[in-house]
């Protein structure tokens, strides 16, 4: 079954409730009932493609904000600075973007938001990459307002990335400069300019259990057509003060939970997912429907050709954008080097 990514998100009911989704949580549920639920509505909603996304850090430091998980925070110091990329600079990574086989282009800039000047920048960067490269273009750039809103909705801007990141009620724990409503406000002027949402969270912040679950259902009540679930990587100067131990099975189950909860929407293994999920990142994509590629902000992640075993190995297909035809599969097997007893398959 192929999807039409381009319909409007239809928003299925939840397929559990919150006592279920906290038994699934404290794994009072046992782990194979609860992937198979998940596993069966992924199938159902997203089939069996797997949506890639590459980000593109295009300015990195200079941040007013003081976001306790961030390598950008102003406190923070030890990432790599620059101002926004040249909007050629900007360009050519989204052309090598799509030749590599991405699906959708995220470009992510640091700071509280754009200026007016910035948004018409980014508003014609977002209209050459989506008319010349016919690439899906998702943007992270911070707070917006709703002249600014519509400025990238004419734009064509397929996405707008601004993270809830966790509960209203857990946000002061995380940021000192603003808040959970500020975050909704945004995603809210956007939504009204017609942007598709994309808004997740990120796990392992200290929150509890039930922070998971109302952040859940928060991103279920703005309809978010695209839900990053990233798990904290804890950067050199974070300030996040009793970050949560993760445990590979945990974190499936807050994919499995996020799954139940919003069954339509993308969601995706995003930054973390090597290093916490771990050998479980397969099974992990029979619950989530896309991830990212070639690593995060400031950290590195998988490349593409790993990423393409994964996939390929839990029998799912990667999606790229355009008339590009697809990445094929690596060649895996046993190297006759490591293994050179064993006897070779017959050919037909
Ligand atoms: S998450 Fe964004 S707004 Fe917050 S500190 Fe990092 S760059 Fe600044």
């Amino acid at each position: 079954m192929r999807i039409n990514y381009a319909k409007k998100h239809s928003m299925a009911p939840s397929t559990i409730d919150r006592s279920q989704a906290q038994a699934i949580l404290d794994a009072t549920v046992p782990l194979h009932e609860a992937f198979s639920l998940a596993a069966r509505e992924r199938e159902r909603y997203c089939g069996k493609d797997v949506l890639i996304h590459i980000l593109d850090n295009i300015q990195n430091g200079h941040c007013a904000e003081d976001c306790g998980y961030c390598a950008q925070r102003r406190s923070a110091s030890g990432v790599e600075t620059y101002p926004l990329k040249s909007d050629e600079a900007i360009f050519e990574d989204a052309r090598q973007a799509k030749e590599t086989g991405a699906y959708r282009f995220c470009m992510v800039s640091s700071g509280t938001g754009p200026s007016k000047n910035t948004t018409e920048r980014l508003a014609k960067l977002i209209h050459r990459i989506s008319n010349e490269l016919e690439l899906k273009v998702c943007l992270s750039a911070g707070a917006v307002d709703k002249e600014k809103a519509q400025v990238l909705a004419e734009a064509g801007l397929d996405r707008y990335n601004h993270n809830l990141n966790t509960s209203d009620k857990h946000y002061d724990a995380i940021c000192s400069t603003h808040n959970f409503t500020d975050r909704l406000q945004t995603l809210t002027h956007l939504a009204e300019a017609g942007v598709g949402l994309c808004s997740g969270v990120i796990v392992g912040l200290g929150e509890s259990i039930e922070d998971l679950i109302d952040v859940a259902y928060a991103l279920k009540k703005i309809r978010a057509a695209s839900i990053p679930v990233n798990f904290f990587i804890p950067v050199p100067g974070h300030a996040i003060n009793y970050p949560t131990e993760l445990t590979p099975e945990f974190c499936l189950r807050v994919l499995i939970v996020f799954r139940l909860i919003n069954p339509d929407s993308e969601i995706r293994l995003a930054a973390g997912r090597e290093g916490h999920l771990r050998t479980l990142q397969a099974m992990a994509l029979l619950v989530a429907n896309s991830l990212f590629v070639d690593g995060y902000l400031n950290v590195k992640g998988s490349k593409m050709e790993a990423t393409l075993a994964l996939i390929h190995d839990a029998g799912l297909t990667p999606v790229s954008s355009g008339d590009f035809h697809g990445p094929v599969a690596p060649q895996q097997g046993y190297d006759a080097a490591e293994f050179p007893d064993l006897l070779k398959f017959p050919k037909k």
